[in-house]
């Protein structure tokens, strides 16, 4: 399936970066001889799995969608494909994304975009379009994906897939190319939100090797699927967030961002959570209009920091001047030319917000409105079990429209963001297709911390 419609990044659907063909079949062969022996198998032994080209894979080249880490191979993997190979799933290669998972098309990969599987012509979404393309394309049954202000959700919502960020903490962070390690979290990408589930069972678990990692056991999500799968949810309450719901003034989006197909959908979802026993009521969060701006200067911040070490000496790319070059002039032109303009753009954002003298205003102000948010979060959750809003205000934009206006890319991830300012699980999973374009629309739902398996139970219930 992937030789069939994969293709290039000029034609095709460009989901993957490297194919691992040879490793997969034996990884697959030795699944059929233990099977065949009658050793005992974990549930997911076999499946395919697509894993996105931002975690390391011990012998499979990893970019993360730059040219700063081309031909890199990383000597380690990361835990999340340690636990993958323990469940004996069968690793088909790396998917294509946005450099260092920056952006919310793909289009800002080093290795060309990848195309969305509903029409060639539109975004996949990002930074995890590789993934969720994929399976949009059946070329992976499940997939990984990494989400830091929405590189899972927005995906999903955009090619009518699942996507789930558990709770920070929930999965290890060990061996992923970090972005910005307070709001970065790897969770399951899947066509359903039981797959999701089984996915997220085995991704899961503390890990001693990320000292964020929760040792709290892994919230019981499969289960959770099984039960809301027959669709009674009688008792939840559903909290509708009024400024992410796009036809109130004071909206998050500065209130024209909402596509129309999307919010009919998305209200047509609230009938069926109706209809299967849930209370819907409205809850406000009036700090979520300040997310974006507390995001864009704690993100680029954390990001500067994290990328001071593709430094030229340690890891791929090596760009060396004329002249008698020096370790700096070796630094500065590898950097030039190992990166492209949003990560460049997010370093100078970041290195500029935590200036001396700057601190305070840009940084420390952006934490503020963090523990705003936390606090919006927190009382919302006294009047709901589980929150809801459209994942993202449009559906699948054109190839090429957002990307000289980074504002306008950034207003992708306004309603996605809060989960991850707060820590607290969110999933995207499939609203219909909006009847102006023909398009997949998601919804969001979002738990408090720790309370992942409400996302479940929910969701497979409206699934
Ligand atoms: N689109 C967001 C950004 O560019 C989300 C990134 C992510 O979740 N990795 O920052």
């Amino acid at each position: 399936r992937i030789a069939a419609v994969d293709g290039t990044a000029e034609a095709g659907v460009h989901a993957f970066l490297h194919v691992a063909a040879e490793r997969a079949l034996a990884q697959a062969k030795r699944v059929d001889d233990d099977r065949a022996a009658g050793v005992p198998l974990p549930p997911l032994a076999g499946v395919p799995i697509a894993v996105k080209d931002v975690m390391t894979t011990r012998g499979l080249p990893t970019t993360a969608g730059s040219r700063i880490l081309e031909g890199w191979v990383p000597p380690y993997d990361a835990t999340v494909v340690q636990k993958i190979d323990a469940a004996r799933l069968v690793t088909l290669g790396k998917t294509n994304m946005d450099e260092f998972a920056m952006g919310s098309s793909t289009e800002h990969s080093a290795y060309g975009p990848t195309r969305n599987p509903w029409d060639f012509t539109r975004i996949p979404g990002g930074s995890g379009g590789g993934s969720a393309a994929a399976l949009a394309a059946f070329e992976a049954p499940l997939a990984t994906g990494t989400d830091t202000g929405g590189s899972i959700r927005q995906p999903a919502s955009v090619t009518g897939t699942v996507g789930v960020k558990p709770t920070y903490g929930g999965v290890s962070r060990y061996g992923l190319i970090a972005l910005a390690s307070s709001l970065d979290q790897a969770g399951p990408c899947a066509r359903t939100v039981l797959d999701a589930a089984l996915l997220h069972e085995v991704m899961a678990g503390y890990d001693p090797c990320d000292s964020t990692s929760l040792t709290d056991p892994t919230p019981p999500v499969v289960a959770a699927a099984r039960e809301g799968a027959h669709g009674d949810l009688s008792g939840v309450r559903v909290g509708v967030i009024r400024e992410l719901h796009g036809n109130s003034s004071g909206d998050a989006s500065g209130g024209s961002g909402y596509q129309a197909g999307v919010l009919a959908r998305f209200d047509e979802s609230l009938n069926l959570l109706q209809k299967a026993g849930a209370e819907v009521v409205e809850v406000s969060c009036p700090s979520f209009t300040a997310a974006l701006a507390a995001y864009y200067l704690i993100l680029p911040s954390e990001a500067s920091s994290n990328l001071a070490k593709f430094d030229a000496m340690r890891y791929g790319l090596r760009v060396t001047p004329e002249g008698a070059p020096s370790a700096e002039t070796v630094m500065a032109a590898t950097r030039e030319a190992g990166f492209g303009d949003e990560v460049k753009r997010r370093i100078i954002l970041g290195t500029y917000a935590l200036s001396s003298g700057y601190y305070d205003a840009y940084y420390g102000s952006a934490q503020k409105v963090r523990t705003l948010i936390q606090r919006d979060f927190a009382k919302a959750f006294e009047q709901a079990d589980v929150l809801v809003s459209p994942t993202s205000p449009t559906t699948a934009f054109p190839l090429g429209e957002k990307l000289d206006d980074p504002l306008s890319m950034y207003l992708q991830d306004v309603a996605t963001i809060p989960a991850n300012l707060a820590g607290i699980p969110g999933m995207s999973l499939p609203s219909g297709i909006a009847d102006e374009d023909g398009l997949p629309t998601g919804i969001q739902l979002l738990a408090p911390a720790r309370a992942d398996e409400r996302l479940y139970r929910v969701g497979a219930a409206l699934e």
